[in-house]
């Protein structure tokens, strides 16, 4: 392996739930939900899959999902061309990939914020390109917040992009408007290239907005928008993401996709399609139970003697474990599914500076209710 990849050789997603199946512990580790997504969503995919639609969809990805893209885009007053300005990928993960491949050459800088979602590193290794990492701070309130002057100090005359997610992965920040404003600022002034990651823009609760950045003055012609199927509609398997961009940059990013997948998920395209544009109720109704299943897991989490930070968003929400007397939640990470039989992810694994975030446990909170019960039971044998 390559010195500039050998720090990815394997994730802690597939390290975790290997340990939780192991153990046969409950794995609030990596984030998936346990029931399906709606039924006519799955009954498309059944008519696609019988209906002939096997061999390979046309490389930017089925017209019927551009379109649907494009019109799930407009929900914010947003216009996308379909045809030029939409581009269907192998999930998420695919689109940051392929953008970051796309848009950096070895030697430009990537603005990343800390605690930051894995594979986002592992790209920008890949492109060859070099990551500048800022950290969200703690803010009264135990919410995690953009440290703006933290962003102004980290932009250099090399700085090409930066990687953007909101609703955030792990902490459940979502970027407030002034937040992104904030954002949007240091690209137009620098010059910058955005990605954003917005795959659980449909997953906020309380009173949280999800802004797309490129709707901020300036950031049109500059964002590459990205999101997936998989946390809306609770297919996190099915891997189809899309990306929102002008012309150019779109045809960017399939120039690095259509080398590394070309196309993927033909039967699936025209059931995603029919969700964004028939099931947008049924994950209002997710985002609902998500909420309530947010609450459900952080009174359990407090009851157990964490001290729980507050999420507005995602799949998950941090815990600090000193009240429990413990100093390293990695340490403890790894000791929990065999101690206790429940699995979680430490914080600072997604970061480049594991000593400040060493107090920190995610816990995904995207299961029945009787299972979220059970995990918090178990949590209580720590106290
Ligand atoms: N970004 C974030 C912040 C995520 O949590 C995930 C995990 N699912 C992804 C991207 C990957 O999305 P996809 O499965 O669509 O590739
Ligand atoms: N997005 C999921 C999480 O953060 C996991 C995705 C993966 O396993 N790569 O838990």
């Amino acid at each position: 392996l390559v010195p500039r990849l050998r720090p990815f050789t394997s994730t802690i997603f597939a390290e975790m739930t290997a340990l939780a199946v192991r153990t046969e512990a409950i794995n609030l580790g990596q984030g998936f939900p346990d029931t399906d997504g709606p039924d006519g969503m799955l009954e498309a995919a059944k008519n696609a899959l019988f209906g002939g639609a096997n061999q390979y969809p046309p490389g930017p990805g089925r017209p019927e999902l551009r379109r649907a893209v494009a019109r799930h885009r407009e929900r914010y007053g947003l216009s996308y061309d379909p045809d030029t300005e939409t581009l269907v990928t192998a999930g998420a993960t695919e689109a940051i990939t392929a953008a970051l491949i796309a848009l950096t050459e070895p030697g430009d800088e990537v603005i990343v914020i800390e605690p930051y979602y894995d594979s986002y590193a592992a790209a920008v290794a890949m492109a060859g390109a070099t990551r500048r990492v800022i950290s969200l701070v703690e803010g009264a309130n135990g919410r995690f917040v953009l440290d703006a002057d933290a962003l102004r100090a980290a932009v250099t005359p090399s700085t090409r992009a930066i990687l953007v997610n909101s609703p955030h992965n792990p902490t459940g920040t979502v970027f407030t408007r002034e937040e992104l404003s904030v954002i949007a600022e240091v690209c137009v002034r620098n010059d910058l290239i955005a990605i954003t990651d917005e795959v659980y823009e449909h997953l906020v609760f309380d009173e949280a907005e999800h802004l797309p950045l490129a709707g901020f003055p300036g950031m049109r012609t500059r964002t590459v928008s990205i999101s997936s199927a998989g946390k809306t509609f609770n297919c996190t398997g099915w891997k189809i993401g899309w990306v929102c961009a002008t012309p150019d940059l779109v045809g960017a990013v399939k120039a690095a996709k259509q080398f590394m997948t070309f196309v993927s998920g033909g039967p699936l395209q025209p059931a995603v399609a029919h969700a964004l544009d028939h099931e947008l109720p049924w994950a209002g109704r997710l985002r609902e139970s998500l909420q309530a299943k947010r609450d459900r897991l952080s009174k359990g989490l407090a009851e157990a003697g964490f001290a729980v930070r507050p999420s507005s968003g995602t799949y998950f929400v941090c815990a600090d474990v000193r009240p429990l007397g413990f100093t390293d939640a990695a340490e403890l990470a790894w000791q929990l599914p065999e101690r206790i039989g429940v699995a979680a992810v430490p914080v600072n694994v997604f970061t480049d500076h594991p000593d400040d975030w060493k107090h920190l446990l995610r816990f995904a909170f995207c299961k029945r209710d009787e299972v979220l019960d059970e995990a918090v039971n178990r949590l209580h044998k720590l106290g």
